[in-house]
């Protein structure tokens, strides 16, 4: 199917778009890669009166570290981040980053495009809880820094205003002793994942956990913080016994729903397998060691 007819406007710099956007009003859009939008502009889900192409903007698809802080321009690709030396120092950043869609889907989408969809089953807003990342919004009048636990306010519904853009990621740099994993359980590569978790944990002497951070995608309207199965690892030693109790807590604690991609109880399963490959990755990747993660496919 065509999209309904809308207006298209490319503006040459961020201020000039959000200026656009304000006076465009309500019914306007900003298009980044594409890959989410157009479809649903095809299926007429969605009829803007206007397009704000910011896809080409300069300056928003830059990948740096300072003073140990990680930002990710919002027009960095998924591609782009995942060949980028900071996905080689913080190989989480690749697990996802690699593992979505195709190759064509990842060399137009957007990490800032992934946080605004809000679409549960997205890849980027689970990874970034488990990093406590920062979503950095901005309008014509100023720009502000909202964490991503209140940035995602629901199913496809984010804290973004009306003509405010997502311009970037932050979050710290996670210390030496500090590993990360995400894994995606798909069907096929250009699906989105039926089940994800992603932990990142922090070792101190004699393998204790010092902290943890472990979350669940499509487990829920937004990326389910598994606050029970926490509080088992954090402080106490890691052991099999005390993961496996986690991966209990896990099962407890989500209630992803049944749909195409599975029935409830079949996903719970899964999350539970995903949990304890994903804790063992992150736990060799804190003890220093290298460690290829990878998506799980049918
Ligand atoms: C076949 C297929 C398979 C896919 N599989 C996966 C998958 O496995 N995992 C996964 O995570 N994703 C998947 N995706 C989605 C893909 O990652 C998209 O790239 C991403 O969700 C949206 O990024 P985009 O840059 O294309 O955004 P667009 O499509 O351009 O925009 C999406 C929405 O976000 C808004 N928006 C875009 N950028 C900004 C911004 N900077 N500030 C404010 N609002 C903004 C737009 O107005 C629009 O409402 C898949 C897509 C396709 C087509």
């Amino acid at each position: 199917m065509y999209p309904a007819p809308f207006r298209y406007f490319r503006p040459g710099s961020l201020d000039q778009a959000l200026t656009l956007l304000s006076e465009l009003g309500e019914s306007s859009r900003p298009l980044a890669g594409g890959q989410t939008l157009i479809p649903i502009l095809k299926l007429r889900m969605d009829e803007p009166t206007d397009l704000v192409d910011i896809g080409r903007l300069p300056g928003l698809g830059s990948i740096n570290i300072e003073d140990g802080i990680i930002h990710i321009g919002s027009l960095a690709t998924h591609a782009r981040i995942g060949r980028h030396a900071v996905a080689g120092m913080i190989p989480v950043l690749a697990d996802c980053a690699n593992g979505i869609a195709d190759a064509q889907v990842r060399n137009r989408g957007t990490i800032g495009g992934s946080v605004s969809t809000a679409d549960p089953s997205c890849d980027w807003p689970t990874l970034l809880h488990t990093l406590d990342a920062d979503i950095v919004c901005q309008n014509a009048h100023g720009s502000r820094s909202v964490p991503i636990r209140e940035f995602i306010a629901d199913a496809y519904t984010t804290a973004l205003g009306n003509a405010e853009l997502v311009t970037g990621i932050r979050f710290k740099c996670p210390p030496e002793n500090s590993g990360g994993s995400y894994i995606g359980f798909k069907k096929a590569a250009p699906a989105y994942p039926a089940a994800a978790a992603g932990i990142q944990i922090t070792l101190a002497e004699g393998d204790v956990c010092s902290d943890v951070r472990l979350v669940l995608g499509a487990a829920g309207p937004r990326p389910v913080i598994c606050g029970e199965a926490e509080s088992i690892l954090r402080g106490n030693t890691i052991t099999r016994a005390n993961l496996e109790k986690a991966a209990e807590a896990i099962i407890a604690e989500s209630d992803p729903p049944s749909d195409i991609r599975g029935s409830s109880g079949f996903k719970r399963t899964m999350l539970h397998s995903l949990f304890m490959q994903a804790a063992d990755i992150a736990i060799n990747r804190a003890r220093g060691n290298r460690v290829q993660g990878v998506h799980e496919y049918v």
